[in-house]
């Protein structure tokens, strides 16, 4: 499978089945705490970046086991990059839409909600979650570092449109990076923006995973908690933070050299698509694939190491995998 992955364990979606429409990253933000890693040349041009023909057809082949369908709670459109750069984004939607009886997502940065095409693209999605890091324009660029014409108030006034016409759920994203978006007047700014738009609740996140740029570092729990205090008095939402009881790391035992394991090829094939797409830790993978506990993956996961198929990185106390570049 090139563009599905999954289902994947998604704190925010429950079992989520993935549907990523670029084969290599095309984002129009070069992002400081990028998962995916640096955006090479930033595009904002709409195009059809991959056959829509081919992912439709994956999905039809994937969705062809009604027991399989089953076990998904939601269907993610996503991307190496991002998804409503696809111009063929409408037509995935409702394909997706007229083969399954499930939840459709749309995972995305929010620049392109200024482009009516875009907004009525997204229209056949059920839940939707965009990103918006900052308000202010020099906080804007220091985080996500825009392509060129990329404007802040602009991509405001499109999310503000969009969420009063959208009849689905809205959850949007806010990603705060230590000294470079979080000042006091950044959150203010934050409140008001949000306060124009019609919202289902909030994701308030920070760095958690490796991110692109080493510089890239967290909020402390206590700041966070105290921003995600602030949104929710002024705005009146619910504000979820990044760290549920359920994603302590406990588990997350430094790797030990273990014997060689036997994974089968096409979970290996899985897990290598998943962290292609994000780093992921040995309790990430295992809640997907259930291998039997943490330690467990550790063990299987060592001879790919080894072998240069995976890296493996310490990032704030926790390993991640990724694919070895
Ligand atoms: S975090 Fe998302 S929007 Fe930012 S550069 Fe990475 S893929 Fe693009």
């Amino acid at each position: 499978m090139d563009y599905i992955f999954g289902p994947v364990q998604s704190r925010r979606l429950g079992r989520s089945l993935g549907i990523d429409l670029f084969p290599k990253k095309i984002c129009n933000l070069d992002c400081v705490y990028c998962e995916v890693g640096p955006t090479v040349s930033p595009v904002n041009r709409r195009a059809a970046y991959s056959p829509v023909r081919l992912i439709c057809g994956e999905i039809d082949g994937w969705c062809a086991d009604p027991e399989r369908v089953a076990a998904v709670d939601v269907f993610t459109v996503t991307a190496k990059g991002e998804p409503t750069l696809h111009s063929g984004l409408g037509d995935i939607l409702r394909h997706l839409k007229d083969t399954v009886d499930k939840p459709v997502a749309v995972l995305t940065n929010g620049t392109t909600l200024t482009d009516e095409g875009v907004r009525q693209a997204l229209m056949a999605a059920d839940i939707v979650v965009p990103s918006l890091d900052a308000a202010r324009p020099e906080s804007f660029v220091r985080v996500d570092r825009p392509a060129e014409g990329l404007d802040p108030a602009a991509i405001i006034d499109g999310l503000a449109l969009f969420s009063r016409t959208f009849p689905g759920r809205i959850w949007l994203e806010i990603l705060l990076v230590r000294d470079m978006n979080d000042a006091p007047e950044d959150i203010a700014a934050l409140v008001t923006a949000l306060g124009r738009m019609r919202l289902d609740r909030i994701q308030l996140n920070t760095v958690v995973r490796p991110p692109a740029e080493a510089r890239a570092c967290p909020l402390s729990r206590e700041q966070l908690t105290a921003i995600a205090g602030q949104l929710h008095r002024e705005l009146g939402l619910p504000v979820d933070l990044p760290f549920a009881a359920a994603d302590t790391p406990a588990a997350e035992t430094v790797p030990v050299a273990a014997a060689d394991s036997a994974l089968p090829a096409a979970i290996r094939d899985d897990i290598l698509h998943m962290v292609q797409r994000r780093p992921c830790t040995a309790v990430d993978i295992d809640r997907t694939f259930h291998l039997g506990g943490p330690e467990k993956v550790v063990q299987l996961l060592d001879p790919l190491i080894r072998a240069g198929i995976l890296h493996r990185q310490a990032h704030g106390g926790t390993w991640y995998y990724q694919q070895a570049s």
